[in-house]
């Protein structure tokens, strides 16, 4: 009797536990991805790239002499209903934390195991389980850097190898075609563009965590502060899909410690943050829709009084630079420095004074490392609401951020074109990338300021001191 290997954040074969452990059992393994309600809600962007993750594995998965099979439909009933027509045992896949994926599982789990069809979890996605960390007096983690010091001289399994093949049934159940699912239809901007900068599967994975450990992991300490430096992995479109396993990020990471380059210890922090992430999401899963700290619900966000200063923040025409650049970044690529995220949530915020959720629905529409735990904890962090979060008094100031962390302006000039003889070819993009209603040219002037650095400094401090929550 086959196993059922139901692929969703994993879509790799290396260092996959729920798929070795089924190849393992010695009985046909049918894979599959089911465009199930999860994936149904997911914003254009990330939907669109996640079906090039799909089609990518189709090709990997067939190279192992398998067949992914593709079905659309809410994930319990086309589970059951593989189930049967297969006459499957069981059907394993790797733990999910959000609370959509968690509520989708459960009722998978259940509609299995009525009709006594077994089900299998394994771990995959995350380092270290939120079970298995604990503080002192028991209970998780809401501050991160005492997690990151109990977590960092932790043992972390072997990379598990990949199948050198998948034993195929003696006859496949049907599957759609991914090409009828129409994945990028969402996308109003240049999705052409965009594919540009994408960097789909596993072994494109790999060779760029290779590539950033051969190159660019002893300085990352300083350069990943610099938007305008490849200095960082860029990993983060990767780990979001499972197209390369955190464990296969940490080993490296700790190789290459102890090679003594001297950015590898940061780079397994940040690899935590995305754990503690998760951890804030397994816990407390009301950080991913309300305020984490309850108290700011009275908060007055005034969006409603902000409806041109929003939509020209989601434009990228603020009249800020380092604002303005960084949502032109994420246009185009799909990506965004970590430095502009925290700028342009910290504006939105703060000097906009508009609710943090605004932004992570557009991060949501607009990221191609799009990831549930990540952006909330981002954006409940910039915006103050979160656990570990910045000050309310810590308002990013995107002028003097901008002459610390892009002094010689290369990073504003490769985004912005307006006012400029010769622009970067990706300042141009972006006119081609955007929506044509949005009737914008490189020749435009560039706007002034939506709202002034100081005034919406002041603006913030006050709504914030004087806040009755
Ligand atoms: P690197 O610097 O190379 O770091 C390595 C890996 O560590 C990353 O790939 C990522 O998995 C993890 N990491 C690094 N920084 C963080 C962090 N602050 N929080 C959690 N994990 C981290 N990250 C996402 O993956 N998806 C999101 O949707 C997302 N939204 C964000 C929204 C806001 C408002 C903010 C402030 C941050 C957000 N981040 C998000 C975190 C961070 O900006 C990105 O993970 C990082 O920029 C990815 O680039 P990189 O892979 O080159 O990172």
């Amino acid at each position: 009797k086959p196993i059922i290997v139901w692929f969703r954040r994993d879509l790799r074969l290396g260092d996959h536990p729920a798929l070795t452990k089924a190849v393992n059992q010695g009985c046909p393994v049918i894979p599959v991805f089911i465009h199930d309600e999860v994936v149904e809600n997911h914003g254009a962007a990330p939907k669109w790239r996640l079906g090039l993750s799909v089609e990518n594995l189709s090709r990997e998965i067939a190279d192992k002499g398998s067949k992914l099979i593709l079905r659309r439909g809410n994930a319990a009933d086309v589970l059951k209903g593989l189930a049967k027509d297969t006459n499957a045992q069981a059907v394993y896949w790797s733990m999910a934390y959000d609370p959509d994926a968690v509520k989708r599982d459960k009722a998978v789990k259940k509609s299995l195991e009525d009709m006594e069809v077994e089900t299998k979890v394994f771990r995959g996605h995350l380092l270290f389980e939120p079970t298995s960390v604990e503080t002192n007096t028991g209970g998780f983690y809401k501050v991160f850097t005492p997690m990151w010091k109990s977590v960092r001289n932790r043992d972390v399994a072997d990379l598990i190898a990949a199948p050198s093949d998948i034993p195929a049934p003696d006859q496949w159940p049907v599957s759609d075609e991914i090409k009828d699912w129409s994945m990028g239809g969402d996308m109003q901007r240049g999705r052409d563009i965009v594919a540009q900068y994408v960097c789909v599967g596993e072994s494109a994975a790999t060779s760029r965590l290779g590539n950033f450990i051969g190159n660019w992991i002893n300085d990352y300490q300083t350069n990943r502060d610099l938007p305008w430096q490849p200095g960082t992995s860029k990993l983060s479109e990767n780990l979001t899909y499972g197209e390369i396993s955190p464990r296969s990020c940490w080993h490296a990471g700790q190789r290459a410690m102890q090679e003594g380059k001297k950015g590898a210890e940061t780079f397994l922090k940040e690899l935590v943050w995305r754990e503690f992430a998760y951890h804030l999401v397994h816990h407390t899963p009301r950080i991913i829709d309300d305020n984490w700290r309850e108290d700011w619900d009275a908060f007055p966000w005034n969006e409603d009084e902000r409806k041109a200063e929003v939509k020209a923040w989601k434009q990228g025409r603020t009249g800020i630079q380092f604002v303005d650049a960084a949502l032109r970044e994420m246009y185009v690529t799909g990506h965004m420095h970590n430095r502009g995220r925290m700028i342009v949530a910290s504006y939105l915020t703060k000097h906009l004074l508009c609710h943090w959720k605004i932004g992570l629905n557009w991060f949501e529409d607009c990221l191609i490392d799009w990831d549930p735990a990540s952006n909330a904890m981002g954006w409940q962090w910039s915006a103050g609401s979160g656990p570990d979060a910045t000050p309310y008094f810590r308002v990013f100031n995107p002028v003097t951020q901008l002459d610390k962390f892009d002094k010689n302006r290369e990073y504003v000039s490769t985004w912005i074109a307006e006012g400029r003889k010769n622009p970067a070819k990706q300042a141009l993009q972006y006119f081609d990338a955007i929506p044509k209603q949005w009737k914008m040219s490189p020749e435009d002037d560039y706007p002034d300021p939506v709202v002034k650095v100081d005034e919406g400094r002041k603006a913030a401090l006050s709504a914030y001191e004087n806040r009755s929550f």
